[in-house]
């Protein structure tokens, strides 16, 4: 991949310096053929032959998360959980993977549902605590250690380059779910890391409107050429209309992300001030248990995503939920529009969720707004 040395912002804002050749358009035109020209001498030169692999617009994305995340190449997905079970079902039958207690609950879902089946053997640890995950790698077995950080939904920062360090003495590989804190404020590969995977659904793209998954690497090894055959052969690629899209959502990444990590330290910050909260989870702040990790290791802010545990339970953390106007009630995260969502009620039994527990995933409202409505709501469910 070329790689220029200009910085995130300037990369992104420009798309990479992608324009129409044949036109002189400012963006790359949307092209969305599913089959391309054969060439004379029946060669495929322009380097595209059916739409099963990339289109024109995908491959400009994966050029620019590659540049992002400091990868050798990069792979797009039709969505986040179509690149992370790609890469568990890109190691061998009943492989042992290592993955965090704290993770996106859909996937931990999924990863203990192929262990019930023995496609995997699974251990979850709690990965804040490197004896644990030494413990649990056993040298030659281990094909996979998985990460998450700052992890869904407490928040929980781990150590990438200790993790990469006992990744790499059991000869396994260490993956990164960076969904949340995105190549701008994290850059795993630089600390080890063999993969990093982001669900594009949530910043990457920031408008909640196209699912979209990524896949960036360190190497073009075995396990790549695995991930590109499975892609290629299974269909799970990105389209290009939602390629394209991302490609718009993905130039405003910097000035959004800047704007929702000021807006939730503020946020976290004032709401461990009110007398209905009993806890708030945000690395940026002094009192979580991950902030002088997230202050090594995080750069340029502490992310987008706070939590808070209500006082009075799942009960009292309802109520505040459903008495907010500006806050919008529904799962997912960074997007435009705020949103708030009682996580316990969604992840079931196994969740690590406390039951007062509201995610917020901070948008670009007014941040004194947010603030305001939080604490009306927090106020009128106290009151009951
Ligand atoms: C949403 C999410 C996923 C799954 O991505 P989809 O695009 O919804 O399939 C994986 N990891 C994290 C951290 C997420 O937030």
């Amino acid at each position: 991949m070329s790689g220029t040395g200009e910085r995130p912002a300037t990369l992104l804002a420009r798309a990479g310096g992608a324009h129409d050749e044949a036109t002189g358009g400012v963006l790359p035109a949307l092209q969305p053929s599913t089959t391309f020209l054969r060439d004379p001498d029946n060669r495929y030169r322009r380097g595209f032959d059916y739409a099963r692999d990339a289109s024109p617009v995908g491959h400009i994305v994966e050029d620019l998360l590659c540049r992002l995340e400091g990868g050798t190449a990069a792979m797009l997905f039709a969505s986040g959980m179509a690149a992370a079970t790609a890469i568990f079902r890109a190691l061998p039958y009943g492989a042992h993977v290592v993955a965090p207690r704290v993770m996106y609950w859909g996937l931990r879902k999924w990863l203990l549902g192929q262990a019930a089946r023995g496609r995997l053997a699974v251990d979850l640890v709690p990965l804040d605590d490197l004896d644990a995950v030494r413990a649990a790698v056993c040298p030659g077995r281990t094909r996979l250690l998985w990460a998450e950080t700052p992890a869904n939904p407490t928040w929980v920062v781990a150590d990438l380059a200790g993790l990469a360090a006992i990744a790499r003495d059991a000869g396994a590989h260490l993956a990164v779910d960076n969904t949340v804190p995105t190549p701008l404020l994290t850059r795993p590969l630089e600390l080890g890391a063999h993969l990093v995977l982001h669900s594009a659904t949530k910043y990457l793209n920031g408008h909640s409107d196209l699912l979209a998954g990524a896949i960036v690497t360190a190497a073009e090894d075995e396990l790549w050429q695995e991930l590109r055959t499975l892609r290629h052969d299974e269909g799970a690629v990105l389209g290009a209309f939602e390629a394209w899209l991302l490609l718009r959502g993905l130039r405003t990444l910097p000035v959004r992300l800047r704007a929702q990590c000021a807006a939730a330290l503020n946020l976290a910050a004032a709401l461990e001030r009110h007398a209905a909260v009993e806890q708030v989870l945000y690395p940026g702040l002094p009192s979580h248990p991950g902030h002088a990790l997230a202050l090594r290791q995080m750069r340029g802010g502490f992310g987008g995503m706070l939590s808070i545990v209500v006082r009075g339970g799942a009960e009292a953390a309802i109520a505040t939920a459903a008495r907010v106007r500006i806050w919008t009630r529904a799962t997912s995260l960074g997007g435009v529009e705020s949103l708030i969502e009682h996580r316990a009620s969604i992840e079931g039994p196994h969740t690590p969720a406390p039951p007062g527990l509201l995610r917020l995933s901070v948008g670009l409202e007014d941040p004194v707004d947010l603030l305001a409505d939080l604490e009306d709501a927090l106020a009128a469910a106290a009151r009951g």
